[in-house]
């Protein structure tokens, strides 16, 4: 931390950096998911990428039963903090399964919620599986949050991909969600068949309009036993791998982080059925780390670049939580940086934001042992 004590030693723009942000009190509350696996039920397309079974490591349809024995499990290890938790319903297109099983799960879930112990309910969907017959069963059930597979807003890449629905159900559907005042979420992949990195800028565009409170973005992996993996397997598509897709990935975090979008997801869930059926495509267990500490890089070159500050000893000034996204994993950054000449000192500041990064090379390098982390 660099403490007020410490300023004397910075140039002007690091001690306006200090000096003029005002620190922030983050309270924030913990959310949780009680999630519920209901894995390839309900689809009326099989999507050329998907194959539930391997993502969610689970082909077992789960019953009222078992949804009171998760959350019963679940009441035990969140003790008071039900009440933040939402009992989630994710891997299918749970509005389009057989109407007695949804209500079946539906009721089991809903009898938590409704005596006030649970927050809500979660749901994932397809976009073409909302009407507002289905919003008001769902409303009453004490639905809370509904997540709309999107995957993509170019009506090419939601063909080639057998989607099944167009991007304006997504825009219907993500309409209808907000005027019955349910939380809305969206997902997005990239690197689809048929996709590029402009037509994923171009969905990640068309979503953020939709205002969605929660962003998930999945880059594409090719599971074995798919339409895409015979596709890739003839030569016909080759999906970008993790370090063609962190760049892409890293802009549409900022994309949306700054539209005020939460990303609640970047890049799959790791588990031993995907990594053993994923054939190609950019997975890495810590997808989002690589992205973020991808974002920092560029706000430094940004700074070196617009400032022109040339190579030698620098101080980059960070948030304390934000070193290890700042030095990058195996100290990437820093070892970039420094073969283009720079030698980082690092002190943080709390006041500064997740991504922010304020570079000095005038500052007298006289500093204290401790307050250099780097
Ligand atoms: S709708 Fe969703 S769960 Fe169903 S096949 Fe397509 S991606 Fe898979």
């Amino acid at each position: 931390m660099l403490h007020a004590v410490n300023c004397f030693f910075l140039t002007a723009p690091l001690k306006r950096c200090i000096q003029e942000k005002t620190k922030r009190e983050a309270v924030s509350i913990r959310h949780s998911n009680i999630a519920i696996f209901v894995p390839h039920n309900g689809c009326p397309h099989q999507c050329s990428f998907c194959n539930q079974k391997e993502i969610t490591g689970q082909s077992l349809q789960p019953h009222a039963e078992d949804v009171r024995s998760a959350v019963e499990t679940a009441r035990k290890s969140l003790g008071e903090k039900t009440r933040n938790a939402e009992i989630a319903f994710f891997g299918g297109s749970f509005t389009a399964i057989d109407r007695e099983y949804m209500l079946e799960l539906l009721d089991a879930a809903s009898e938590f919620v409704k005596s006030g112990e649970f927050g809500g309910i979660r749901l994932s969907t397809r976009p073409d599986a909302i009407s507002r017959e289905i919003l008001d069963i769902l409303r009453s059930a004490g639905v809370t949050s509904i997540e709309l597979g999107a995957q993509s807003m170019d009506e090419q890449v939601l063909l080639m991909n057998e989607r099944g629905h167009t991007a304006q159900d997504v825009r219907t559907a993500s309409g209808l969600i907000h005027e019955y005042g349910f939380s809305l979420g969206l997902q997005m992949m990239t690197g689809l068949y048929g996709s590029s990195a402009e037509k994923d800028r171009y969905t990640a565009a068309m979503l953020a309009e939709l205002k969605p409170d929660t962003m998930r973005i999945y880059p594409t992996v090719v599971m074995k036993g798919t339409r895409l993996y015979e596709l890739y397997k003839s030569g016909q598509y080759l999906p970008p791998d993790a370090e063609q897709s962190v760049p892409l990935c890293a802009e549409l975090l900022s994309f949306f982080e700054s539209k005020g979008i939460n990303v609640i997801r970047l890049g799959l869930h790791d588990s031993g059925s995907l990594r053993e059926s994923m054939a190609a495509g950019a997975f890495y267990p810590s997808f989002r780390e690589l992205c973020e500490s991808r974002i920092m890089l560029e706000n430094a070159l940004k700074i070196i670049s617009t400032q022109g500050i040339s190579p030698g000893k620098i101080i980059v000034c960070i948030n304390p939580k934000s070193i290890s996204r700042f030095t990058g994993q195996k100290k990437s950054n820093i070892i970039k940086l420094g073969k283009m000449g720079y030698e980082i000192k690092i002190y943080t500041d709390d006041s500064l934001e997740k991504y922010e990064v304020v570079i000095d090379n005038t500052a007298e390098l006289n500093y204290k042992r401790n307050d250099v982390i780097y």
